[in-house]
């Protein structure tokens, strides 16, 4: 690609230095025309006769000026040329200048299409024509041929350049451009994003990233063959490509991953934009599609924007693979924007907390890695947590509060070994025993951090009971923090709707019904009522 584009800057020099070398023959013959150098008995003379040589040679270096409208350039240098020769064959009848005519189709046809290089010899046959007439057509014969030689020229050398030209355009599209599905590829991807970034960053606009991935796409090859897996990436690429039309530029990522640039675009319009896309592929019929786990072949997408949440290239594409990986583990077929408690708590944290904070965001990255069957299952309790806020209307202090310590309540488990939070059977006693000291091991992590102060009590009693049969106190009835009250409801909710080492995954319903045995016991039955209307109420309106 690299080679290509040095040969056609090549080219250019090339033709610049032979439309420099005819402008220096045409300025000789013009200088000799006017016979110069016999008047020229003066050194002066002499001295600007070659300087006329030199500025004349030197037009066509016009070009390098202006690089936008060379077409326009080009037709004002070949009209200039061809006015001269034909002015210079006029007045002394020479039919050796005829040469100069060659110029002008070389070097249009050279660069520009046949059509362009045969108006150029349609004028320069006129002109013949013309002069023909002048001279009672003493050389007719010979401007036929020149004529029909200057043709012959045109169509060859402009069929040689329109070929070049169609072949360079498609070594670009190869190169920029993925095989399989026509989107940009990779690299053309990262190359467009770094330029939007700098332009986003200039005009102070906002951009913004989307990343698709087909759900469960593996068992779909693994059943249907690549063959038809192809036809999908195909597929799903069109239904970007048709959506985005003009709103941004679609690219593969890489396998059955894709993203969509979206400059000047805020979450608002993004999100619209996926859910669209999502929606339409959830609609498309697709071969053999019934063979995945949800009959139906969809897509997940994370979104994410700068500059709101990410200022630089890396940043944002590994926030929106955190928002694609946050809808892969919500439910699928889902759009998700990037939110990261995290980012919202250090901009409230003073300076000397933000070290503190960033332990604990890598001991939960830990905790993720070491519990992988829960997951998620600290995102998903507090986004849970803050649909529950909402709906049930708790003040921005219950709200906030109940935000950190839901998203930070396991953080205590890091000192517990993968085995036992890995293991398939019930723990025994010495292991239970250790497992009731996480909720004190979390709240003694977080203590150091003023900001968390009053998120510190929903962490430490988020598995007391309501009848005080709980740990790690006791605390019975509303002794137990509202907080704490809440999150042991929704912690137990998530708990038994995702796949656990011991237990399969429980419908919305199931688990209504299995809180609801515990109301009293385990749960405030007040806040279990609102929490399970809020939870049926969403299935109705689904
Ligand atoms: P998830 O729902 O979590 O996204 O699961 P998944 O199965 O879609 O994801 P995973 O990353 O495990 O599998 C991606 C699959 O994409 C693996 C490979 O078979 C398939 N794949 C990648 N590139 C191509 C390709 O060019 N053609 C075809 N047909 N399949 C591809
Ligand atoms: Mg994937
Ligand atoms: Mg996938």
């Amino acid at each position: 690609m690299l080679e290509i584009d040095k040969n056609f800057k090549n080219k250019e020099i090339y033709i610049l230095v032979t439309q420099t070398f005819f402008f220096l023959l045409l300025a000789i013959l013009v200088m000799r025309v006017f016979d110069f150098k016999n008047e020229a008995s003066t050194l002066y003379s002499v001295g600007s006769s070659y300087v006329f040589i030199v500025i004349i040679s030197l037009i066509p270096l016009i070009r390098l000026v202006d690089y936008k409208h060379t077409i326009l350039l080009d037709t004002f240098i070949n009209i200039f040329f061809i006015l001269i020769a034909s002015f210079l064959l006029l007045k002394e009848e020479q039919e050796i200048f005829k040469i100069l005519y060659l110029m002008p189709i070389v070097i249009t046809s050279l660069k520009y299409k046949k059509i362009y290089s045969y108006i150029f010899v349609g004028l320069i046959t006129l002109i013949l024509l013309g002069m023909g007439f002048l001279s009672n057509f003493i050389y007719i014969d010979a401007d036929i041929m020149l004529s029909g030689v200057l043709f012959l020229l045109a169509w060859l050398l402009g069929n040689m350049t329109e070929t070049e030209a169609k072949i360079r355009e498609e070594l670009e599209r190869l190169a920029t451009h993925d095989g399989l599905t026509d989107l940009l590829n990779h690299r053309s991807f990262q190359t467009i994003l770094d330029e939007k970034i700098t332009e986003a960053k200039g005009n102070k606009s906002s951009l913004s990233l989307l990343l698709l991935d087909i759900d469960y796409f593996k068992v779909y090859n693994d059943s249907l063959g690549h063959q038809k897996g192809d036809i999908v990436l195909k597929a799903v690429a069109d239904i970007m490509k048709n959506n985005t039309q003009g709103k941004g530029y679609c690219a593969r990522y890489g396998g059955e991953e894709f993203v969509i640039i979206l400059p000047e675009a805020g979450i608002r319009d993004a999100r619209i934009l996926a859910e669209k896309i999502r929606e339409e592929i959830e609609k498309t019929e697709f071969i053999g599609m019934q063979v995945l786990p949800k009959g139906n072949l969809t897509v997940s997408i994370g979104i994410a924007q700068l500059p709101l949440m990410a200022d630089t290239k890396e940043k944002l594409i590994q926030k929106a693979d955190e928002a694609l990986y946050k809808a892969k583990f919500v439910s699928k077929n889902k759009v998700e924007v990037y939110y990261s408690v995290f980012d919202e708590l250090s901009l409230v944290l003073k300076d000397e907390e933000q070290e503190l904070l960033n332990s604990i965001r890598t001991l939960t990255m830990v905790i993720n890695a070491k519990d992988r069957y829960t997951y998620g299952h600290s995102e998903r309790t507090m986004e849970l947590c803050r649909k529950f806020s909402i709906s049930s209307k708790f003040n921005d202090f219950l709200t906030k509060n109940l935000i950190y310590g839901s998203l930070l309540h396991d953080i205590g488990k890091i000192e517990i070994s993968r085995e036992v939070l890995n293991k398939p059977k019930k723990l025994n006693q010495s292991e239970w025993e250790m497992f009731k000291q996480h909720p004190q091991w979390g709240a003694d992590i977080i203590r150091p951090i003023k900001t968390l102060q009053n998120s510190l009590e929903i962490i430490l009693y988020h598995h007391e009971n309501y009848d005080g049969t709980g740990y790690p106190k006791g605390l019975k009835g509303k002794d137990i923090p509202i907080g704490a009250r809440i999150l042991r409801i929704v912690d137990s909710y998530d708990a038994i709707t995702t796949n656990r080492p011991y237990k399969e995954a429980m419908s919305k319903e199931q688990a209504v019904e299995e809180l609801a045995k515990y109301t009293v016991t385990h749960y405030d039955p007040i806040i279990l009522e609102q929490f399970c209307e809020m939870i049926l109420k969403k299935d109705d309106e689904q």
